[in-house]
């Protein structure tokens, strides 16, 4: 079949969208069936080899689901896309025609990894597309973009999954979006395709991501889809049906290309993420001055002195309050706030005072 990739790249929003895995030739085709009736799909995905972290779980079909991909491009005329992380698998993809290649996350993390793969598609005509990192290193997004460049590789793309993050958070991987912005802002001419699949974890979260990535300019969506996701193999909670997607597609508000709304948005994203940095930094200061509190509890606890110490206070609020012109700060703002902080410190040296 003639290459239909170039073409179809350039569509805009570009919606990628297929099973996470993978699983039967019955799967495949039914999932790319269905998805190409929805009309609003232009690139089928499915994994073929899956990274896991730990063994045990489906690793993919491996090669015998390649021939499936074929038949469901023949059948649907969709150019189809897999993950690759090795060079074997990279010449397994090009001589099945796979029309498009992915790095994963987990490869994205290896320096050797890509370059085994830009070495593979040397001289090769087909997009890749690469995925950010499993951790927020823009570093290693951006050599992994220059390795497959510098292979000679004309349609290159990014793809923004999130960041894996420690602890139980709403998202499987935060969304960090200003490393997404910033990512786009060095590399304003490369196609940017948000990933909402793998930043929730989660189908009933999918629209809010999605239609945030659509909010700040990016090019278009990678979304995973199943014809019965809760059986899905691998990603089952966040696969939907391809009638689903279908849904969510026409529910989503599609802003203008003309890139003001985009930049508005990012513009917007910038300052709220410096606005959220700030406040953390405030609250890690909040902390460590109560721990001096809690310091100056224990030692009035062993001199047997008061907490409430009048004159101390009216210094503190003075030496504030002079500063108020000067830093732009309201004085009722200030009083405010400094009685907050003192009705804290007092509760913490309470606390000391009175823990035997
Ligand atoms: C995937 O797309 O199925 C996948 C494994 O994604 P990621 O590399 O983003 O984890
Ligand atoms: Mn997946």
């Amino acid at each position: 079949m003639e290459k239909i990739t170039s073409a179809a790249l350039k569509k805009r929003p570009l919606i990628i969208s297929g099973p996470c895995s993978a699983e039967t030739e019955e799967q495949v085709l039914q999932t790319a069936i269905q998805l190409k009736k929805t009309g609003l799909v232009d690139v089928l995905r499915a994994g073929i080899w899956k990274p896991r972290t730990r063994p045990g779980s489906f690793e993919g079909i491996g090669s015998i689901g390649l021939p499936w991909l074929q038949k469901a491009r023949e059948i649907t005329g969709l150019p189809v896309a897999i993950e690759v992380a090795t060079s074997r698998q990279v010449e397994e993809a090009l001589s099945h025609q796979i029309d498009i290649l992915w790095i994963g996350a987990r490869t994205t993390v290896n320096p050797f990894s890509v370059q085994e793969i830009a070495d593979a598609v040397k001289g090769v005509n087909i997009p890749v597309l690469i995925k950010n990192p499993i951790h927020p290193d823009l570093e290693l997004w951006t050599g992994a973009l220059e390795r497959i460049l510098k292979a000679g590789i004309k349609h290159v793309g990014l793809i923004h999954r999130g960041f894996s993050s420690y602890g139980n958070t709403l998202y499987r991987n935060a969304p960090m979006w200003h490393l997404a912005i910033e990512m786009r802002r060095r590399n304003p001419d490369t196609m940017m395709i948000n990933d909402p699949s793998h930043i929730c974890g989660r189908r009933d979260i999918l629209p809010d991501i999605a239609q945030t990535a659509v909010d700040l300019g990016f090019d278009g969506l990678m979304i995973e889809s199943h014809i019965t996701p809760d059986a899905a193999w691998s990603d089952a909670k966040q696969q939907v049906t391809p009638g689903r997607l279908e849904e969510m597609l026409h529910q989503i508000v599609w802003r203008r290309e003309n890139g003001t709304n985009g930049e508005f948005h990012a513009t917007l994203q910038k300052l709220r993420e410096q606005i959220d940095q700030l406040d953390d930094e405030l609250m890690q200061i909040l902390a460590a001055r109560m721990q001096i509190a809690d310091k100056i509890g224990q030692y009035k606890k062993e001199n047997n002195i008061t907490i409430l110490q009048t004159k101390r206070w009216n210094d503190i609020l003075e030496r504030a309050l002079e500063k108020s012109e000067q830093l732009k700060l309201s004085k009722e703002f200030l009083i405010k706030y400094f009685d907050s902080v003192h009705i804290e410190s007092i509760y913490h040296q309470n606390k000391i005072m009175n823990d035997s």
